[in-house]
């Protein structure tokens, strides 16, 4: 199901996000709403308090277009190793028009949990590290307008 998306300033965008104690079949169908959502838009990410909801969950996929999607579902992640730092044009869906510089870390390891509730550990760089610190940001209540 598509979700509408909250634009700024609403409050929602600007709560820290709790985090996920258990994948339910409802968190289940979150993911599967904010895949959905991400790629109507479309957008490369999307997190659940863009869409009103306040967890710790987003979805990310970078894929060129001209490529077969790939979902990367991401709950309670953490950034356990950061490398290097770039600076990254970013849009972001709350904020339509809005684009902006902003340093990032170059490359990151995230540890998060998957839909099947185990751990998994991803290493990014380049446009994936970008999108998740971004997503990561969301769930910190911390928008493009803010950067760092
Ligand atoms: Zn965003």
């Amino acid at each position: 199901m598509i979700r509408p998306i909250l634009h700024y300033p609403n409050r929602s965008l600007r709560q820290r996000c709790e985090p996920v104690h258990e994948v339910t079949r409802e968190i289940i169908s979150l993911v599967n709403d904010l895949a959905e959502t991400m790629y109507a838009a479309p957008g490369v990410g999307l997190a659940a308090p863009q869409v009103g909801v306040p967890l710790r969950v987003f979805v990310v996929d970078v894929t060129p277009s001209d490529k077969e999607a790939f979902l990367r579902v991401f709950i309670n992640p953490e950034i356990v190793h950061r490398t290097g730092s770039a600076d990254s044009l970013e849009g972001c869906l709350s904020l339509p028009g809005v684009n902006k510089v902003i340093e990032r870390s170059a490359g990151i390891i995230v540890r998060s949990i998957g839909l099947d509730g185990d751990p998994v550990e991803l290493v990014a760089d380049g446009l994936l590290s970008f999108a998740i610190q971004h997503e990561l940001d969301h769930l910190d209540g911390i928008l493009l307008t803010q950067g760092r």
